[in-house]
C-alpha cells in the first residue's frame, strides 16, 4: 500500500509532528479523552497513525466510554480491532471522546468535555463518536479513526465533520474488548478522510474472531480494491424524504447528488418504505436500545466494574451501589437505565420490548425485499448540519432522538453503511449515506468510490 492512498497529498508520516499536531488540534477542540503514543510497528500500514473511541479497550490506556463511573478504567488488554491494526503497522496514539457509553448524538452527553467541531468551534460534534469524526477533520495528516454505531454513531459524526464514516455489518467486526452499549446493535467502524483509507482499516480490523462468537466466518473481501461501478440501481426511501426538520440545504445537496447518480447512467428511482418512518423505526430502536443497555450497565456496581467508594461508610451492599452509581452515571445514562429497566420488566414486556424487536423484524424484512431490487439505498446522511452546542443543550430528548431517524433503521437491520461527504450548507458540511445489503461492505465502498 502507499501511504499517499489514505493520506492523499502527504509523503511521510512523522510520528513526532503527528504527536504534536495533536495535542495542538486537542487543546483548541478537546477532542481526546487521552493522547498516548504506542510502538511504532512495522507492516502493511507502516506507521499509519490510528486512534480509538474511548469505549473500545486500549492495554493500560484509559478507557472510560465517556463516563465518570469509569474515569480510572484502565484495562489490561487490547480490543480484537486494536490488536489487529497494532499488528498490521498502524501506530496508536490514543483514545477519542465521546456520549457516555455511546448515549447520544453530539457527544454533549461526556462527563469530561465539550468537544467542539473543527469546522465552526461553537458547534457540536455529532456523536456518540463525535471525537472520532472530528479528529481525523481537525488533523492535517491522515489517520484511521475507530468508532462505534449502536444507532448510527459513526454515520452522524462523519456527516457532521466532513468525513468518510463506514459502519460495517453487524458481525462482521469483532466487539471484543468494546465496553458494549446494546449488544444485538454494536458494530466497531472506520472514519477516516477519503474512501480508501475507511476501506483499508476495514479490511484490517474485520473478520471472524475467537474470542466474539458474534462474529461472521464469511471471508473478507479486499475492500481497498475499490472499482468504479457501471448500471447501479439506487434506491431513495420515500419516507425520508417527507422528514420532518429535514434541513433545505441538507435535502439540496443530496438532490444534487441523486443529479450526479443520474448523470452517470445510474437509474435512481424512490421506493416505498413505510416502516423506516419516524413512528417505527425511531420508539423500535430505542425502546431496544435502552433495555439492553440497562442490563449492561448493571455491572458498574463500584465492585468489579465503576469507581469505588468507602464501604465502610455505607449501611448495605445497596446503599454502596446506588450512591456509586448516583454518583458515577450520568443524566443521559440515568434515563436510559430507568426506561430501559421498565420496557423488560415484566406486566409492561409485550406491550415494549417484545413489539419493538416484533417491528426489527419488520423493518429487516422491508430492507431484504428492497435488495432484491436495488443495489443500493441512499439519503443524506443527517438531516441537519451540527447544531450549535447552545441550541443542543436546549433539546429535548425526543427531539435529540428524533434526529436519528436516517440511522436507526439500517442500525436495526445490521446493515452496512457508509457517510461521505456531499457539499456543504450553511459553511458546514453534509453527508451522503449509502446502505448495502448484508456483507455488501465492498459494493457500498464502491458505490461511494463511483460517486466520489
Ligand atoms: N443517538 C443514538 C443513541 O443515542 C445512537 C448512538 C450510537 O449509535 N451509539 O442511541
Amino acid at each position: 500500500m502507499t501511504v499517499e492512498k489514505v493520506v492523499e497529498g502527504e509523503k511521510e508520516i512523522d510520528s513526532k509532528k503527528f504527536l504534536e499536531e495533536l495535542k495542538n488540534v486537542n487543546e483548541e477542540y478537546n477532542l481526546m479523552r487521552e493522547i498516548k503514543r504506542g510502538e511504532q510497528n512495522q507492516g502493511e500500514l507502516d506507521n499509519i497513525p490510528f486512534v480509538a473511541k474511548d469505549a473500545i479497550c486500549t492495554e493500560g490506556v484509559t478507557t472510560s466510554a465517556g463516563s465518570k463511573i469509569l474515569e480510572n478504567y484502565r484495562p489490561v488488554f487490547d480490543a480484537t480491532v486494536v490488536e489487529r491494526l497494532k499488528q498490521s503497522g498502524a501506530q496508536f496514539f490514543g483514545k477519542t471522546e465521546q456520549d457516555e457509553f455511546g448515549f447520544g448524538t453530539f457527544s454533549t452527553n461526556n462527563a469530561f468535555t465539550t468537544p467542539k467541531n473543527p469546522h465552526d468551534k461553537e458547534r457540536v460534534v455529532g456523536g456518540s463518536s463525535g471525537g472520532a469524526g472530528a479528529i481525523v477533520a481537525a488533523m492535517d495528516r491522515p489517520l484511521i479513526s475507530l468508532g462505534e454505531s449502536t444507532g448510527g454513531s459513526i454515520t452522524n459524526p462523519a456527516s457532521y465533520n466532513g468525513v468518510v464514516g463506514i459502519t460495517p455489518t453487524y458481525g462482521r467486526v469483532s466487539r471484543y474488548g468494546l465496553v458494549d452499549y446494546a449488544n444485538s446493535l454494536d458494530k466497531i467502524g472506520v472514519l477516516a478522510k477519503n474512501i480508501y483509507g475507511a476501506a483499508k482499516g476495514l479490511e484490517i480490523i474485520a473478520g471472524h474472531d475467537e474470542n466474539d462468537q458474534t462474529t461472521s466466518r464469511e471471508k473478507v473481501q479486499k475492500y481497498s480494491d475499490l472499482e468504479e461501478k457501471e448500471d447501479l440501481k439506487i434506491g431513495v426511501p420515500k419516507q425520508y424524504l417527507e422528514l420532518e426538520g429535514l434541513e433545505e440545504g441538507v435535502k439540496e445537496n443530496f438532490e444534487k447528488s441523486l443529479e450526479k447518480f443520474e448523470e452517470m447512467s445510474h437509474e435512481v428511482e424512490e421506493i416505498d418504505m413505510p416502516l423506516l418512518s419516524a413512528d417505527y423505526a425511531v420508539p423500535s430502536y430505542y425502546v431496544l436500545a435502552m433495555a439492553e443497555a440497562s442490563t449492561n450497565l448493571a455491572k458498574m456496581s463500584g465492585i468489579r466494574y465503576g469507581f469505588e467508594m468507602d464501604p465502610e461508610d455505607f449501611e448495605d451492599f445497596n446503599e454502596y451501589f446506588s450512591e456509586v452509581r448516583s454518583e458515577g452515571f450520568g443524566e443521559e445514562a440515568k434515563r436510559r437505565i430507568l426506561l430501559g429497566t421498565y420496557t423488560r420488566q415484566a406486566g409492561y414486556r409485550d406491550q415494549y420490548y417484545i413489539k419493538a424487536a416484533e417491528v426489527r423484524q419488520k423493518i429487516i424484512n422491508q430492507y431484504k425485499e428492497a435488495f432484491e431490487e436495488y443495489d443500493v439505498l441512499v439519503s443524506p446522511s443527517m438531516p441537519n448540519i451540527a447544531p450549535k452546542i447552545e441550541e443542543a443543550k436546549d433539546m429535548n430528548p425526543a427531539e435529540i432522538y428524533a434526529m436519528d431517524t436516517l440511522t436507526v433503521g439500517p442500525n436495526l437491520a445490521g446493515l452496512p453503511m457508509i457517510s461521505v461527504p456531499n457539499g456543504k450548507s450553511n459553511g458546514m458540511p453534509t453527508g451522503l449515506h449509502i446502505v448495502g445489503d448484508h456483507f455488501e461492505e465492498k459494493k457500498i465502498l464502491d458505490v461511494a468510490y463511483t460517486y466520489r
